[in-house]
């Protein structure tokens, strides 16, 4: 992890995210981050100025690890469960660049995380979103057997949208010319 807090309003952590992921190597630029709120009296009367710490922040990493399921997501989960001694994060928010695969919302969902934040929407494969439209409640009567013990807040941060999607295009870009 870089120099600077690791604690902060969800704004701020998400810069963070995505100062890292400026940070080229090898793989698609994909990272997550976990963070558990800390307690403070103010963020009640003002969620957006609510203060969380990072218990962890992964790249996406298949290539290196060969391994398909070396999503952001997944590492990150593991990393902070680690850290908790849990195999559920029930206060626990996760900010990711990307939103997450199907592979990765399974994960999502059995870690019981609280919320998830995300910078670009999965365009061509279905993924959390696509996921939480088909299975939230309240259901219709043919739709009755998708139902999860879970339901993650999904939120896509606009801030970083742009930015995020201009570090994907340089990136296949330079692909292309390699
Ligand atoms: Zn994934």
């Amino acid at each position: 992890m870089n120099q600077g807090s690791n604690q902060g309003t969800i704004e701020y952590l998400a810069k963070k995210l995505s100062k890292e992921l400026q940070e080229c190597n090898d793989e698609v630029p994909v990272g997550s981050m976990i963070c558990e709120p800390i307690c403070d009296h103010t963020s009640k009367k003002n969620p957006s100025s609510a203060q969380y710490r990072i218990l962890s922040l992964c790249r996406s990493l298949p290539k290196k690890e060969k391994d398909p399921t070396s999503h952001s997501e997944i590492n990150s989960i593991r990393v902070a469960c680690k850290k908790k001694g849990s195999e559920r994060l029930p206060n626990c928010i996760m900010i990711s660049s990307l939103e997450p695969c199907l592979m990765c919302s399974g994960a999502i969902i059995l870690a019981r995380l609280k919320q998830v934040y995300y910078f670009a929407s999965a365009e061509k494969a279905p993924g959390l979103r696509w996921i939480l439209e088909k299975a939230s409640p309240p259901l219709s009567s043919e739709n009755k057997r998708l139902q999860f013990n879970h339901y993650p807040e999904l939120f896509l941060l606009e801030n970083e949208k742009d930015s995020y999607r201009l570090l994907l295009q340089s990136f296949f870009q330079q692909k292309r010319i390699c």
